[in-house]
């Protein structure tokens, strides 16, 4: 950040009084500027035995697989989210979702929040940000073409719990160079 969102001053970084952390802060408005991380809603859609899955059309990581994801925005729940993201990126509709993983990125200041949930029909589709999605089974499920570690981590916690026969919900954080 060179310059104050509310004023237009140039910034500098430092610990605001009674803080502990560097902040950008404006000379002139006094505004301090917080960057904190963000939250993103996941989805694992499942159908039959199998999840949904869509194909990256947009970078970073075009062309690789995921669960339907992105950056929660104001105004909405988590779970609608979640839902939303599912609608977007792989035209399905899924209901009643429970939470799976929380699953905290420190290094890249990002928290992934990943559902699952039936779909309310086998319909799908390829959304805006998506080349294709598709079911997969768990024995075909694409481990060399997943767009992101942690996309990785959390379907690898899903068979697992799967292949237990009992879901938990995962708590964990990523490692630095998972991130
Ligand atoms: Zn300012």
């Amino acid at each position: 950040m060179n310059y104050c969102s509310a004023c237009g001053a140039p910034v500098t970084k430092k610990v605001p009084e009674g803080d502990n952390l560097p902040r950008f802060v404006c000379e002139i408005c006094r505004a301090i500027h917080y960057h904190n991380p963000k939250i993103v809603a996941g989805c694992i859609p499942e159908w039959g035995g199998e999840i949904l899955l869509c194909r990256r059309a947009i970078e970073p990581k075009s062309g690789l697989w995921t669960f339907p994801a992105g950056f929660m925005e104001i105004g909405e729940s988590i779970e609608q989210a979640a839902a939303r993201e599912t609608l977007e990126e792989a035209q399905a509709q899924v209901e009643r979702i429970s939470l799976f993983a929380v699953l905290s990125l420190p290094h890249i200041g990002q928290a992934y929040l990943v559902f699952r949930g039936p779909m309310s029909s086998p319909n799908f589709g390829a959304g805006e940000e998506s080349l294709e999605a598709q079911l997969f089974s768990l024995s075909a499920v694409p481990w060399d073409q997943i767009a992101f570690p942690v996309v990785k981590d959390v379907l690898r916690r899903y068979v697992d719990d799967v292949t237990r026969g009992e879901f938990q919900v995962h708590v964990a954080s990523l490692p630095d160079r998972l991130c």
